[in-house]
C-alpha cells in the first residue's frame, strides 16, 4: 500500500527534509485504527526534466492488521519513473496537439529522456482515468458551494469523446486547485487528495 503526501515543493526540499531520517507524521491504520509504527525505508529512483535522482521512501508499518504503507512524496505516483509535473506538462501538450515526438523533446533533455511508448501508455492511461477524476472534482466543487453548472462546460454535447473529458478536466483543474506561485502543475496536490486508486 502507499499513501501520497505533501513533503515539500520539489525534490531538493524533500531530500534536504527527510534525506536522512523520516518525516514525523501520525497516521492510522485505515483497517483497524491502531498508530502505525515506523518501519524503515527503501530508495527510489525517478527522473525530473533533466536530471536522475533517487530518494528515500519511508514505510509505515500496522503491527495489528501486519499492513505496510510507502509514504510516497506528492510528486510520484507508484507507478511511474517521471516527477508527476513532468507527466502533466507532457499530457498538457499531448492534448494541445503536440505529436509524441515534439511532445518528449519538450518536456526532456537528452540525459533522462523516456521512450515513445512510455508516453503512449501515459496518453491511454490518462484518457482512461481523466472521467473519474473529473467527475470527482466537479463533485467537490458542488460539495464547497460552486453553483456554476459544471456539467454545462463540458466541451462536447453532441459525441462525447474521452479527448473531450480531457478537456473538461482542463477547466475544472483551476477550479479546484488553489494556485501558488512554486506549484509545479496540478497534478501533484491533487493526486494528494484523490481517493481510491485512480491518480493523474
Ligand atoms: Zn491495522
Amino acid at each position: 500500500m502507499y499513501k501520497l503526501l505533501h513533503f515539500g515543493r520539489s525534490c531538493k526540499a524533500y531530500l534536504r527534509l527527510y534525506g536522512e531520517r523520516a518525516p514525523e507524521i501520525k497516521l492510522c491504520c485505515e483497517k483497524c485504527g491502531r498508530s502505525f509504527h515506523k518501519h524503515g525505508r527503501y530508495y527510489r529512483s525517478f527522473t525530473t526534466k533533466c536530471s536522475f535522482h533517487q530518494i528515500p521512501i519511508y514505510r509505515l508499518y500496522c503491527p495489528e492488521c501486519k499492513d505496510t504503507v510507502s509514504l510516497l512524496p506528492d510528486f510520484l505516483v507508484p507507478w511511474a519513473r517521471v516527477a508527476t509535473w513532468v507527466r502533466e506538462a507532457a499530457m498538457t501538450r499531448k492534448l494541445l496537439g503536440f505529436s509524441f515526438k515534439q511532445v518528449r523533446n519538450t518536456t526532456t533533455t537528452p540525459a533522462v529522456r523516456y521512450s515513445r511508448s512510455t508516453l503512449r501508455r501515459w496518453w491511454k492511461r490518462h484518457l482512461r482515468t481523466a472521467s473519474s477524476v473529473a467527475l470527482w472534482i466537479a463533485g467537490q466543487l458542488i460539495s464547497t458551494g460552486i453553483h456554476e453548472d459544471l456539467l454545462r462546460t463540458y466541451p462536447s454535447h453532441v459525441v462525447a469523446r474521452p479527448v473531450d473529458t480531457l478537456r473538461w478536466l482542463q477547466q475544472l483543474l483551476p477550479l479546484y486547485t488553489p494556485s501558488h506561485p512554486w506549484r509545479q502543475g496540478y497534478w501533484a496536490w491533487l493526486n494528494s487528495r484523490l481517493p481510491g486508486p485512480n491518480l493523474l
